[in-house]
């Protein structure tokens, strides 16, 4: 995709899906961030969110941070009152290790409070790319793109990257997309993902974007 494409592809989702804020995406994870815009809460459903659905990532957060709201009291707690509380999410018991695991570095190394980079968020346990990516985008408003399924699946169709993973798709577009795009793009994407450019069934018929979107000519249009 060429520089021309990629505006006319930011521009069209920005008016089709702004405004709005980061804070106020459709996703647990920005439910979340809407409600208590505190880096902890976004680490910890982050990783809750970790191979499960939105819903019940929803459901984990709000019953863990009702009892336990900070990285204090996630230390000190039980494991097995965090796994009761989180039961929702798949590997809610490696899950509650995890989370526990890591409030207490926080709490050892950072005085309780969630580290501003990269790198530093990728050393914690739990963390991975794109965990950490969430936590600088949603929980410090930093510009970086999280890749997620619909990122990396629509990046992919769209013709923007041509990539086998994740974490290729992510060193790809943070260096082809230029960063004014960056902070934007995971929101823009997911809620793009959702209604027109669905895991299965996209609805090619009505996107602005069938010109030059390499899915549709090479799968769609020759189908
Ligand atoms: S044309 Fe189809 S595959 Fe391509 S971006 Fe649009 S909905 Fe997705």
């Amino acid at each position: 995709m060429n520089r021309k494409q990629l505006d006319f592809l930011m521009a069209d989702l920005r008016r089709r899906y702004l405004p709005y804020r980061r804070h106020q995406t459709d996703t647990a994870l920005g439910r979340i961030t809407a409600e208590t815009e505190d880096p902890f809460k976004v680490l910890i459903s982050t990783i809750l969110s970790q191979r499960t659905r939105d819903e019940m990532t929803d459901k984990a957060s709000h019953q863990l941070f009702a009892r336990y709201p900070d990285a204090k009291s996630i230390a000190n707690a039980s494991l097995s009152s965090i796994s009761h509380l989180i039961k929702p999410v798949g590997f809610y018991r490696q899950k509650a290790a995890g989370i526990r695991n890591v409030s207490r570095i926080l709490l050892s190394e950072y005085g309780g409070e969630v580290p501003r980079t990269f790198d530093e968020l990728l050393k914690l346990p739990s963390v991975g790319p794109k965990t950490a990516n969430c936590v600088l985008v949603y929980g410090f408003g930093i510009p970086r793109i999280p890749v997620d399924t619909h990122v990396h699946r629509i990046s992919n169709r769209l013709g923007i990257v041509k990539t086998k993973t994740p974490e290729q798709t992510e060193a790809a577009l943070m260096k082809g997309v230029p960063e004014e795009y960056w902070i934007d793009l995971n929101g823009l994407l997911v809620r793009f993902g959702q209604s027109v450019c669905r895991p299965i069934g996209p609805k090619c018929g009505e996107c602005n974007f069938r010109r030059f979107c390499r899915y549709y000519k090479t799968v769609v249009k020759r189908g």
